[in-house]
C-alpha cells in the first residue's frame, strides 16, 4: 500500500502546478470516463523509485463559497489526519503570511512528517528571497519552481528522507475472511451500516479526534459468513462539518480502499446518486478492486416507482463500472444487508477466483471457431490461447499474432464472454493481449 502525500498551502500559491509536475508521467489515467478523470485531485505516481499516491487538497471545491471549505486550516488538519507525508507549498515571492503562519503552527504541533517548499522561486533572485520564510521558524525551506520544473531534483530528495516504508498488505489468503472497505460520501450511511453489522455495542467507541488507532480493522459475521472491515477508525470518525469535504472522503478512501479486497460503495438513494459518488466509485475501480454497490436509504422512498427511479439513476450515474451490482439497503431497518452481505461474499470469491488453463481453452476454443476477431487493416489477427495471469483481481492474458489489430469493440467482447462463462459479476476483468508467432514454442 503507497505511502500517500497531501499537498496543503493557501490559494494561489501553486499547489495544483507542483501536483500535475510531480503527477508528471507517472500519472496513469488508466480510463477514458469523461466527467469522471477531470477534475482529478489524486494521482498514483512514481518518484525516487518508489509508488505514490499525490492528493492535491487544495483543488477540492475551490469554487466554495463555504468559508470552512476555503480555510487552509481544515484542509492541513484533514492532511495531518490522513496523509503519511504533507507538501507545505509557500510563496517564495511574499513575507510570510498569517495564513502561513497558522499552516506552519498546525504542522508543527503534529507528528506528521512536513516537506516546506517556496515555490514560484523562478529565478535566483526569487530564491534568495525565499530565505525570507525561514521567519516562519522551519528548518527546512526548498526553493522550487512549480512552473518551469526548478528544484525538483532537492524536493524529491528531502520527500525521499520522510516517506515512510510501504505498508504491506497481505495477499487475500482463501480461509482469511474478505476485507471489506465501507466507502461513500459523508452521510451516505457507512458507520450505520457498519454498527449494523457490528452489534451496537462493540462499535460504540468514543469518537474524540486522536484517541482511535488510524486503521483498525474489526472482524464481524454476517450471514454465515465472516468479513474484515478495514479503516473502522475512519468509519467512525466524524467529520466537524456535516457536509463533510470531498477531499476528505477520498482520502479516506484510498487508504481503505488499498487495504481492501472488496469494496462497498455506500450511495444515498433519497439524496440520490451523483457525481461524487461516480467519481469514487473510479478510485476503486481503478485500484482493481471488487465493487458492490449499496444503494442505501431505501426506506425513505415509499414508492416502487420512487424506488426504481432511484437506482435507475444510480445505474446511469454509475456506468462507468458497470458491472458493480447495486443492492437496495436501509442500515436503518436493515432492509437488504443480507443481501448486501451475501454479494460482498460472492464478490470477494470472485475475487479470488482462479479459471483452471484447459477450462479457458475448451471455452475459448468454441467462441473463437463461432466469433473469430473481425478482420482490421487488412489482417485477419487470431488468438492462439488464453490464460489467466493473476487473481486479485483477474487478469487474463490472451496471446495473439496481431494484438494491435484487435478491434476495441471485440476486446469488450472477450471480457464480456469472460464475465458470463466464468461468473465475474462484481471486480473488474482485464485481459492483457500480447504477441506470439505460431512458430514460437508455447
Ligand atoms: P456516514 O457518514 O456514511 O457514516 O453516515 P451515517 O451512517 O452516519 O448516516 C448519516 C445519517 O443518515 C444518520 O443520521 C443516519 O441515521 C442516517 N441513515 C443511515 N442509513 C440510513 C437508512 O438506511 N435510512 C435512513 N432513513 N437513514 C439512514
Amino acid at each position: 500500500m503507497p505511502p500517500l502525500i497531501a499537498i496543503v498551502g493557501r490559494p494561489n500559491v501553486g499547489k495544483s502546478t507542483l501536483f500535475n509536475r510531480l503527477a508528471g508521467k507517472g500519472l496513469a489515467i488508466v480510463h477514458d470516463a469523461p466527467g469522471v478523470t477531470r477534475d482529478r485531485h489524486y494521482a498514483d505516481t512514481h518518484l525516487f523509485g518508489r509508488d505514490l499516491v499525490l492528493v492535491d487538497t487544495g483543488g477540492f471545491d475551490p469554487d466554495s463559497d463555504d468559508p470552512m471549505q476555503q480555510g487552509i486550516a481544515r484542509q492541513v488538519e484533514l492532511a495531518i489526519r490522513e496523509a503519511d507525508v504533507v507538501l507545505c507549498v509557500l510563496d517564495a515571492t511574499l513575507a510570510p503570511t498569517a495564513a502561513d503562519r497558522e499552516t506552519v503552527g498546525l504542522l508543527r504541533r503534529s507528528e506528521k512528517p512536513v516537506v516546506y517548499v517556496a515555490n514560484k522561486a523562478d529565478n535566483p533572485r526569487a530564491e534568495l528571497e525565499s530565505n525570507e520564510l525561514y521567519a516562519l521558524g522551519v528548518e527546512r525551506v526548498v526553493p522550487i519552481s512549480a512552473l518551469h520544473g526548478r528544484g525538483l531534483a532537492e524536493l524529491e530528495a528531502a520527500l525521499a528522507k520522510v516517506v515512510p516504508p510501504e505498508e504491506a498488505i497481505e495477499p487475500p489468503s482463501d480461509d482469511a475472511p474478505p476485507r471489506v472497505a465501507l466507502v461513500g460520501r459523508p452521510n451516505a450511511g457507512k458507520s450505520s451500516l457498519f454498527n449494523w453489522l457490528a452489534g451496537s455495542a462493540r462499535s460504540l467507541v468514543d469518537h474524540r479526534p486522536g484517541t482511535t488507532r488510524d486503521a483498525i480493522d474489526q472482524r464481524v459475521e454476517h450471514g454465515g459468513h465472516a468479513f474484515t472491515i478495514v479503516d473502522t477508525a475512519g468509519i467512525r470518525r466524524k467529520s466537524r462539518v456535516d457536509r463533510g469535504v470531498e477531499a476528505e472522503s477520498v482520502m479516506r478512501s484510498i487508504k481503505a480502499v488499498g487495504r481492501a479486497d472488496v469494496v462497498i460503495l455506500m450511495c444515498d438513494a433519497a439524496e440520490g446518486v451523483a457525481e461524487q459518488d461516480a467519481r469514487l466509485l473510479t478510485l476503486c475501480a481503478e485500484r482493481g478492486r471488487a465493487i458492490v454497490v449499496g444503494l442505501n436509504k431505501v426506506d425513505l422512498l415509499r414508492t416502487r416507482k420512487e424506488r426504481d427511479a432511484a437506482e435507475e439513476r444510480a445505474r446511469d450515474e454509475l456506468r462507468f463500472a458497470r458491472w458493480a451490482p447495486i443492492v437496495r439497503t436501509s442500515a436503518k431497518t436493515g432492509e437488504g444487508i443480507d443481501d448486501l452481505m451475501q454479494t460482498a461474499w460472492r464478490a470477494a470469491e470472485e475475487y479470488r477466483r482462479r479459471v483452471p488453463t484447459g477450462e479457458l481453452n475448451r471455452f475459448f476454443e468454441q467462441v473463437l471457431s463461432t466469433h473469430p476477431p473481425p478482420t482490421h487493416g487488412g489482417r485477419a489477427p487470431r488468438i492462439y490461447y488464453v490464460t489467466q495471469a493473476e487473481t486479485s483481481p483477474p487478469v487474463f492474458v490472451a496471446m495473439s499474432n496481431a494484438p494491435e489489430s484487435i478491434k476495441d469493440s471485440y476486446k469488450r467482447f472477450v471480457v464480456g464472454q469472460l464475465r458470463k462463462a466464468f461468473g465475474f459479476e462484481s471486480v473488474p476483468v482485464m485481459v492483457r493481449y500480447r504477441r506470439k508467432s505460431r512458430r514460437e514454442p508455447g
